[in-house]
């Protein structure tokens, strides 16, 4: 399944400009930061595992 977008992980913009396939991403291009290391790059479900909530509420 296609995502909608990516999210540029340099400048945590959403990225509309990218190429999928096989379950990944093959070429993105940020035109906010201009990055385009595909390593850089996460899918929205990524992106809320690397930033999920529950590193923020552990603080007990
Ligand atoms: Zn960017």
């Amino acid at each position: 399944m296609t995502p909608d977008y990516l999210i540029c992980l340099e400048c945590e913009s959403p990225c509309y400009i990218f190429e999928w396939a096989d379950e990944k991403v093959k070429e993105a291009t940020c035109t906010v930061c201009g990055n385009d290391e595909i390593e850089s790059f996460a899918t929205e479900d990524e992106y809320e595992a690397l930033t999920g909530d529950d590193r923020f509420s552990r603080s007990r």
